[in-house]
């Protein structure tokens, strides 16, 4: 069956044009830094987001690892948000493997992290006391909703952040769904952060990848502690070749994933058994909502319901879900994945439909 996918968009298959990319690509061996496709994408990266250097890496965990053991020492603490993937989804990387130690703040329901918070999070020269190194944000906040942070707010953090000596990081796996939402160049959200990772695997269409930008002597540092991870990759080109039609013609797209979340979300506000989020609506390509008491089924079951309707979608809590668009998911699709939890609810949910 061919599913409209509505788990992430990670799941965003390369299209007919990126696969004829990647069969001609132009390839060599990237640890030799000599493979040209992957040069080319890297400075590409660099340019677009106004950062010295660009380094290709397999994913946004790498991405982010690389970030935290570059700016931080054994002991160091990283002023992050509790709802923040390199907190929650990360496996504790920056702890494990870098002996860094996280101080998370509450993210607001904005996705920001409060500003006052982080000044009072920053910690005093005293014996007791960890260094604050760095502090992170994330753009877009997923987990608050697929939040854009607008430029003001991150020259604000960055502000905080050279008054106090400290370092800054954005976790940017959606930076540009952030910079369509906001309407500005990607350049004015990145400009006041140290390094900025992104996803060209996510709703730029890629298959595998993700960038980290920054001074050449910060990438200089992450290209030799990715080679330690394992992550030096050879003839990379077939992959970046891809990640190149990302930066040159699917960032531009990301308007329509947004609108098409819109379009989710107005439809889904009228059926029976959920409860948007966001009452003022989403901005970028995500819709998250709950369940009522009135819906007997389990997300497992609406799950497993809305499969067998040729959709399929993915819980984010016991009672609650997040459907992502992206480049596979098209009107036609959006209808369908309407009417499919219509007809699966309206039997469960109190109210009548008609
Ligand atoms: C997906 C994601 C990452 C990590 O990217 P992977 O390529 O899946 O490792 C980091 N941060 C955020 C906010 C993400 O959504």
């Amino acid at each position: 069956m061919n599913y409209i996918d509505l788990r992430s968009d990670t799941v965003t298959k390369p299209t007919p044009e990126m696969r004829e990319a990647m069969a001609e690509a132009e390839v060599g061996d990237d640890v030799y830094m000599d493979d040209p496709t992957v040069n080319k994408l890297q400075e590409k990266a660099a340019i677009m987001l106004g950062k010295q250097d660009a380094l290709f890496v397999p994913s946004g965990t790498m991405g982010n690892l690389l970030a935290l053991l570059v700016h931080c020492q054994r002991g160091d603490e990283v002023i992050v948000g509790d709802q923040s993937h390199i907190y929650m989804n990360e496996a504790g990387g920056m702890s494990a493997l870098g002996g860094v130690h996280p101080h998370p703040l509450a993210n607001q329901r904005d996705g920001t992290l409060a500003l006052d918070d982080i000044r009072a999070s920053i910690q005093t020269e005293d014996v007791h006391h960890t260094i604050t190194r760095l502090v992170c944000i994330e753009n877009t906040q997923n987990v608050c909703g697929g939040i854009p942070l607008s430029a003001e707010y991150t020259t604000q953090v960055g502000r905080i952040a050279k008054e106090n000596n400290l370092l800054f990081h954005i976790d940017g796996a959606r930076i540009f769904n952030a910079a369509a939402a906001l309407n500005v160049d990607v350049k004015e959200l990145t400009a006041p952060a140290d390094s900025v990772m992104f996803c060209l695997s996510k709703g730029l269409v890629s298959p595998v990848g993700s960038i980290l930008v920054g001074t050449k002597k910060f990438i200089n540092s992450a290209r030799h502690l990715r080679k330690m991870l394992g992550g030096g990759m050879r003839q990379a080109g077939v992959l970046a070749a891809a990640g190149l039609i990302s930066l040159e013609k699917m960032y531009t797209r990301l308007g329509q994933d947004h609108a098409r979340a819109k379009k989710l979300f107005e439809g889904l506000k009228q059926v029976n058994g959920l409860v948007l989020d966001a009452a003022e609506g989403i901005s970028t390509n995500m819709v998250y909502f709950n369940l009522t008491d009135e819906v007997k089924l389990s997300v497992d079951q609406i799950i497993d319901e809305m499969k067998k309707r040729g959709v399929l979608v993915d819980w984010a809590g016991p009672r609650r879900f997040r459907l992502v668009t992206h480049y596979w998911v098209d009107d036609a699709g959006v209808e369908k994945t309407l009417k499919a939890f219509e007809e699966l609810l309206q039997s469960t949910a109190q109210k009548d439909h008609l």
